[in-house]
């Protein structure tokens, strides 16, 4: 994203309107906040991703304090937790995440809980803070064909995943799941599970966790799942949707 016109139209001697001026104000307000770094710490093979947007910019469905907690507090101490998890196992250590989850149970048995659970976490946050953004859109072409064949039409996923993830008891995760044919499927998962431990594709996901919405939702998740529809970044899950029909998509 280009971070420049905005700001930079708000510097003294550009002479604007105050309309310009405001809505030049509130996209900088957007970008200039503080951005989480990747955390430097991490030793081991993976690395917490930065986040591709600043942390207010799905304000208001999904706060920016919210935001600063779920990735750079528990999505980073999933990673350091794979790190330590790996660190006696180099071999392993060499494996991508997505190879790494599709083969659970070749792992030692003393890892595997650590590798499910660390491993998996880090796969879902990476894979949600993609396919989220304050750019919007629709499902168009051959993504948008796919929901009406499975669907019916946008609405009915929207409440087909709206069910999966209210349904979810506890902790866990609600996906929409796209196979090598761009044929989509619904699964929820408890903790940090994923269809990818099946050898299963994910095209888009909500996170469940109370650590995802109770700061500002508290108890209502339906509220927060209806509000996070809103952040979903449609041209992100068309490219991950052509990726799965491609075989190329991973996480
Ligand atoms: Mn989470």
């Amino acid at each position: 994203m280009t971070i420049s016109t905005p700001c930079a139209s708000t510097i003294p001697h550009a002479p604007m309107s105050r309309r310009a001026m405001l809505a030049g104000a509130a996209a900088c307000a957007v970008f200039a906040a503080p951005r989480i770094p990747a955390a430097q710490e991490n030793a081991g093979p993976h690395a917490l991703p930065p986040l591709p947007y600043a942390t207010n910019a799905l304000s208001p469905h999904i706060d920016a304090h919210t935001m600063e907690l779920h990735h750079g507090r528990h999505h980073a101490g999933y990673v350091r937790n794979l790190n330590a998890a790996l660190a006696d196992h180099p071999q392993l250590a060499q494996e991508p995440l997505h190879a790494l989850l599709t083969r659970l149970d070749e792992a030692p048995a003393s890892l595997r809980t650590a590798l499910r659970n660390n491993g998996g976490g880090h796969a879902n946050h990476s894979m949600f803070w993609e396919i989220m953004g304050p750019e919007g859109g629709a499902p168009e072409g051959a993504l948008r064909a796919a929901i009406e064949a499975e669907f019916g039409d946008v609405e009915s996923l929207r409440l087909a995943l709206k069910r999966a993830g209210l349904r979810q008891f506890g902790s866990g995760w609600a996906f929409v799941t796209v196979d090598g044919e761009g044929r989509l499927g619904l699964a929820a998962r408890p903790n940090q599970d994923t269809p990818l431990m099946e050898g299963g594709r994910v095209l888009f996901g909500v996170d469940v966790w109370e650590h995802a919405y109770y700061l500002y939702y508290q108890n209502r998740r339906g509220d927060y799942l209806d509000a996070w529809w809103n952040t979903l970044n449609w041209a992100r899950i068309a490219e991950r949707f052509e990726a799965a029909r491609a075989g190329t998509l991973t996480i």
